[in-house]
Parts: C-alpha cells; structure tokens; sequence
C-alpha cells in the first residue's frame, strides 16, 4: 500500500461515492425545486459509474490509504440494486468500514438488505420534527413519520444510525432543543450541520447560519453538556455527551469552526469526477480513464498525483473574497453528496 499524502501531509483515508444526482426531495438549501425542476437535466444512465467501475475505484483507493466508504447522492436509496454495490464494496480487501447517508425515506425497506450487504452505518437527514416545517424545508415531499419509521427499522436490524440535522436560521432553528430531547430519549446520535456555502442553487447567506456555539448554548441549557474527545484524528463533529445520560450530540461547524487541517476526504461525483474538497470548482474526470485504455497503475498513479497536490482549505480560508470568487462556479452538493 502506498499512503499518500497531500501539500499540507494529509492522508487520503475516506472515500465518499455518490451513486445518483436524483434525489426524491427537494431540500431548500441543497436541491431547491425552484432550480431542480420538471425540466432539469439529470445525468443519463450511461454517464453514471457502473457497479463495476465504482468497485474498480474502491480497489485502487484503498491501495492509496482509503480505509472507509461513504455512499451518498442525491439519495442514494434511488440507485437501482444497491445493496448489490455495498456487498462488491464489502468483499474488497483493505475496506474497513461503510456508511451511507439518506433522507430515509427508503430506509425501512432497504434498511436489512443494506445491513445483509455489509453496510455498517447511516446517517439519517431529518431537519425537524414538526411535519409541515420538514415538508416545506424538502420541498414538499417528504414526511417525518416515514423518515422516523427508517430510523427504528435501521437501529433495529443492527445498523450504527446517527442523525442529521441542517440548521437554518429563521426556518428550523426553533427546533434545535426538541431533536435534542427527542433523540436523546431514543438514544441516538444527533448531529447539528452548520448550513454552508455549497453548490451555487441554494442563495446562501452568512446571516443564515446559526454557529456551533449558539446550537450548544441551546442543547447545553436543555441538558448540561461536556466535550467528548474525537473518536479519531479526522472526525468532523465536535462531540459532546450530556452529563446524565451517555448519548452524545455533535455539531459540524464547517463555517464558524473549520477543520480543513485534518481533512482525509476524497469525493467521486456520479459521473466520476473526482473532488478534493466539498467547495471545489474543478473535478478530474476518472470515468474518462476508466473507460480508456489504461490499466489499474496507471490510474493509481493520476489519482495519487491529484492527491500529492492537493491545497484545498476553503472552509479555513472563507472570507468575502473567496465566497465571491466561487459563487457561481463550485459543484453542487447533489451531485458530490456532502
Ligand atoms: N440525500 C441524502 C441525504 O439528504 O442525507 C444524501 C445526500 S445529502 C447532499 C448529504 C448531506 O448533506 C445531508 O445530511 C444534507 O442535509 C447535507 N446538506 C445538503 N446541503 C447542505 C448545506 N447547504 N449545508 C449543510 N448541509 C447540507
Ligand atoms: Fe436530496 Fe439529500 Fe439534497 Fe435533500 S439534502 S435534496 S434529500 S440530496
Ligand atoms: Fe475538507 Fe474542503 Fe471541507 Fe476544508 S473545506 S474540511 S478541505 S472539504
């Protein structure tokens, strides 16, 4: 194995695929209907990954350093026969672990294939539990109770489950302290996302987000709260544990606390573009080399020569300037899958 280390001597550790830019919601701040509408131009079939070539890829990342999968969209669950992809995913050498995140919509009917397959953990999208505030944050498509139905269904056939919830400020922020008590009772893992800058559809604006720090607070005066290390050097959430109860939250501050410098992450776009940082404006294209003449070396050696030059740190960097200079240009979160 040759671990490979970028400028600023990251290694290359996950590995997150996107197997579909559909996506049966509508998410306001990642797919607004305004944008993806009857008439957007989905990815044809034939310029998607096949089963084959994504296995292909995993090979060659985790001779890179690669040690765990994410699968992820649009939604992922729209991909025809995927837990035939995690049980090929499953079956290479070197991969140590596999997730997926979904909106859950179809998690409690794939939710045991997916656990049989090999899949280990979800991450579950649910930004409210207040049914008309979630159905107009997914654009009208989606409802709380079968999301919660894919949550049960997937704790209870043995999958790892946490829970997502994007925060936008004036739209679901009054919701923060009701997840909180809702999932700690459960006992699952809720995790905060700073809304971010991603994509080019979704009209952010700074004023929108509301910080890891005043998601704490909010959590902290429900439930006193204390840190809880990183589970590894690398882990995007900020955790912490309530002090009564061993349940923890997390909150991923890509905005008000960034954590480029320890940033493993690689991202494959449905059609095989290959991205070195979620607020790229460039990918490398891998299904052009997958489908050319070329043979597993020589793909190893590309990838690993994006990955040796890589700088990325926008999070780290973000100011007025480069928010300006990348408004119209990054790839959208549909189509890398977060
Ligand atoms: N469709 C699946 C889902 O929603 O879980 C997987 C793809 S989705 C793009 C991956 C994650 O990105 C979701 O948890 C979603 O809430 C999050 N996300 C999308 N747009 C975002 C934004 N602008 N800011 C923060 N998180 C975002
Ligand atoms: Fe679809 Fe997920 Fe984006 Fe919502 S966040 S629109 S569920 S891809
Ligand atoms: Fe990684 Fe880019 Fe996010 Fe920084 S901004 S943590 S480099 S994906």
């Amino acid at each position: 194995m040759n671990n490979v280390k970028d400028q600023l001597q990251r290694p290359l550790r996950d590995l997150r695929i996107s197997v579909t830019d559909r996506c049966n919601f509508r998410c306001s701040y990642c797919m607004p209907a305004e944008v993806f509408g009857p008439d957007y131009a989905f990815l044809p079939n034939d310029k998607i990954l096949s089963f084959e070539e994504i296995e292909r890829l995993v090979k060659i990342f985790v001779s890179l350093g690669v040690e765990k999968i994410r699968i992820t969209g649009g939604e992922p669950l729209l991909r025809k026969d995927l837990p035939t992809l995690i049980r090929m995913i499953h079956a290479v050498d070197g991969v140590k672990d596999i997730a997926m995140t979904t909106n859950g919509a179809l998690l409690k009917k794939f939710a045991q294939p997916l656990k049989d397959a090999g899949l280990a953990r979800v991450s579950v999208s649910l930004d409210s539990l207040d049914e008309d505030r979630f159905f107009e944050m997914n654009g009208r498509r989606g409802k709380v109770k079968t999301v919660l139905e894919g949550i049960e269904k997937a704790a209870e056939v043995g999958l790892q489950v946490k829970i997502n919830m994007v925060v936008k400020k004036g739209v679901n922020d009054q919701d923060i302290v009701q997840m909180a008590e809702f999932f700690k009772e459960k006992q699952h893992i809720l995790r905060y996302i700073e809304y971010m800058d991603v994509g080019n559809s979704n009209g952010w604006r700074l004023d929108d987000v509301v910080s890891k720090k005043d998601i704490v607070d909010k959590v902290n005066e429900f439930s006193p709260l204390q840190p809880a290390d990183p589970n590894y050097k690398g882990e995007v959430a900020s955790r912490f544990e309530y002090k009564d109860q061993k349940t923890e939250i997390g909150v991923i501050s890509s905005v008000t606390d960034s954590f480029c410098s320890t940033c493993s992450r690689a991202r494959i776009s449905a059609e095989g573009k290959l991205y070195t940082c979620l607020f790229a404006t460039k990918g490398t294209d891998l299904r052009e080399l997958l489908r050319g003449e070329l043979n597993d070396e020589a793909i190893t050696e590309s990838i690993s020569s994006v990955w040796e030059n890589r700088k990325d740190r926008y999070s780290d960097e973000r100011n007025e300037q480069t928010i300006q200079e990348r408004r119209k240009t990054k790839i959208e979160m549909s189509h890398i899958g977060g």
